[in-house]
């Protein structure tokens, strides 16, 4: 499969058209942003890591009944997926309070939730990303009310196969955002990724953060981190 136009430069990634108008190519960078964009940097190696978990887990998540966009892994930066409409959501999903949670409700990290938390944002960069409830995703016309209680469903699970993979490598699973697209036909399916960069993971052990907070809140061994969780998870970068 060969990489034609390039149709879109994200934070993280580039998007390519191909020859079939349904099969796009995502090529992962190693470029790092955090706070909307005002903090700005490069992870070593990063793009590979990222592309290589995200691949893991999507198909972890078909194995388990998820619906994904992923294709095929094309090389160490490189994955086929399938072309979708990406819903102008990021839902973020919580087992343990820290981030944007902790600061917003002025709470400290580290609170085990009894029940997880499923959020919304609205996907704007211009706007921030505003939080928003189901009553507003339904207003503005993001999604369908049958897409949006799909996607909690399928969260659900998710996390639920995630959280149990993790903890079987001594891995706590506290927080996930992921995104969802619509085929041609209007399935919808996981699209994105699902790596340090958009999960939050901690050491069971320890407590120690081996995931993208290392960058945002500059701890150091960013690299060493993002490495040591694709180790455990027995992914060969
Ligand atoms: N997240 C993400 N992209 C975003 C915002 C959040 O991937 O634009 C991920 C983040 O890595 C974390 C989870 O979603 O695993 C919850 O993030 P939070 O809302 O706490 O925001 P942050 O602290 O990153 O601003």
């Amino acid at each position: 499969m060969k990489k034609l136009d390039m149709l879109y430069e994200g934070k993280a990634k580039k998007i390519y058209k191909t020859g079939d108008p349904e099969v796009l190519i995502v090529e992962y960078k190693d470029d790092a942003t955090a706070f909307n964009g005002e903090k700005r940097g490069a992870i070593s190696g990063k793009g590979v890591i990222n592309n290589r978990m995200t691949n893991y887990f999507m198909r972890l998540l078909e194995g388990c009944g998820i619906p994904t966009h992923y294709i095929e892994e094309l090389s160490d930066r490189e994955t086929a997926v399938k072309r979708v409409d990406i819903v102008p959501l990021e839902v973020i999903v919580r087992n343990i309070s820290a981030g944007s949670f902790a600061k917003r409700y002025g709470v400290k990290e580290g609170i085990v939730f009894k029940n997880p938390t499923v959020e919304f944002s609205y996907k704007d960069d211009a706007l921030g990303d505003p939080l928003l409830n189901t009553s507003h995703a339904l207003a503005l016309g993001l999604a369908a009310p049958e897409d949006i209680a799909l996607i909690r469903e399928y969260v659900t699970q998710i996390n639920h196969f995630l959280k149990s993979e993790l903890s079987e490598c001594d891995v706590t699973l506290v927080d996930f955002k992921v995104e969802f697209g619509k085929l041609t036909g209007g399935k919808i399916v996981l699209a994105d990724e699902i790596s340090p960069d958009t999960c939050r993971f901690w050491d069971t052990k320890t407590g120690e953060k081996l995931d993208k907070d290392r960058f945002r809140q500059d701890l150091g061994n960013v690299e060493g981190a993002y490495a040591e969780i694709a180790r455990r998870l027995g992914i060969t970068v």
